[in-house]
């Protein structure tokens, strides 16, 4: 995976309630930069923003919150069933995410810095990241962890996991995995691996 982009671009994925935060966090305390994938798709449709215009132009004033801000159920609801809208917000959206992303990566001054991606592979984001971290856990765990933070069922979490890639694809395309199975005095000794490797590959490019 070669990206032509300075600096190092080191991709984190994983399952939802994986823990992908959680070592983000960790590499963050170390100084490095990270990009949240999710946070820019959230951002360019801020309130104020070319895009949002764009979405209340075509579909209506109702896409808009009280505050001013997207009403994403709404939005959510609306593409769900009309596939050529669906189209259109997509061909509005994903080349001012793809744009700001890499911008956001290429100003990272940090020696190298971490892609928060948690649809990386499903959204095929690999040509964006020289390296792939997986955080780890088993099916069981993401299920258990995911219900403990956000409450709701079962199902709803099922539903999600099964929209995103399994376990074993993760792990395929992954060039390191971190194992978040136990407590998070297992996670730092890792994490501080990982940092060490990945500023030595930095330091390697210059
Ligand atoms: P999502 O994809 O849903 O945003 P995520 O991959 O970012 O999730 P986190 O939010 O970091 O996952 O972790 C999920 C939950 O599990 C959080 O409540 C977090 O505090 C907890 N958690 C993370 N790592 C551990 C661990 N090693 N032991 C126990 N709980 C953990």
């Amino acid at each position: 995976m070669e990206n032509p982009i300075k600096p190092l671009i080191i991709g984190l994925t994983g399952g939802i309630g994986s823990g992908k935060t959680t070592v983000a966090n960790a590499f963050a305390a170390k100084g490095i930069e990270l990009v949240d994938a999710d946070v820019v798709a959230r951002q360019v449709v801020a309130p104020g923003s070319a895009a949002l215009q764009q979405i209340v132009d075509h579909f209506g004033p109702n896409m808009l919150l009280a505050d001013g801000s997207l009403d994403r159920a709404a939005l959510r609801q609306r593409v769900f069933s009309h596939a050529a809208d669906k189209d259109w917000l997509n061909a509005l959206l994903h080349p001012l995410i793809r744009q700001k992303m890499q911008d956001e990566l290429a100003a990272a001054s940090s020696p190298y810095v971490l892609f928060i991606a948690p649809l990386l592979l499903e959204n095929q984001l690999q040509s964006y990241i020289d390296r792939l971290v997986v955080v780890d856990v088993t099916e069981q765990t993401q299920l258990a962890r995911t219900l403990l933070r956000d409450g709701g069922s079962e199902q709803q979490v099922a539903a999600i996991m099964a929209a995103q890639v399994d376990r074993t694809q993760r792990l395929a395309a992954a060039d390191d995995v971190i194992d978040n199975s136990a407590g998070p005095e297992q996670l730092a000794p890792q994490i501080d691996a990982l940092h060490q490797r990945y500023l030595k590959l930095a330091a390697q490019r210059r």
